[in-house]
């Protein structure tokens, strides 16, 4: 018999889009209260996700939706790191 696996799914902050999991950039606050970017998904702490569109961090930034989701103020180090990463994919 064949295990069907289920992959987690997660919504965009920016655009409100439900996907899996592995499709998306999870931003994690720390226990600490620093906000980074969880590449490996192995952070500890509440996570936030979003598309790797540029579109998407557009409308996360607009909304404030970061801020919202986590507490955390987003820095600009973070906004930097984010739009790397989209346009690396
Ligand atoms: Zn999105």
């Amino acid at each position: 018999m064949v295990k069907t696996r289920k992959i987690p799914q997660r919504s965009c902050i920016g655009c409100g889009l439900k996907t899996d999991k592995i499709n998306l950039i999870r931003v994690v606050r720390k226990p600490n209260g620093v906000l980074v970017i969880d590449i490996k998904g192995k952070e500890p702490g509440r996570g936030a996700y979003i598309c790797h569109d540029a579109d998407c961090l557009k409308e996360a930034i607009r909304k404030k939706a970061i801020e919202r989701a986590l507490g955390e103020k987003l820095s600009d180090d973070i906004i930097v790191e984010l739009t790397n990463q989209i346009s690396s994919n």
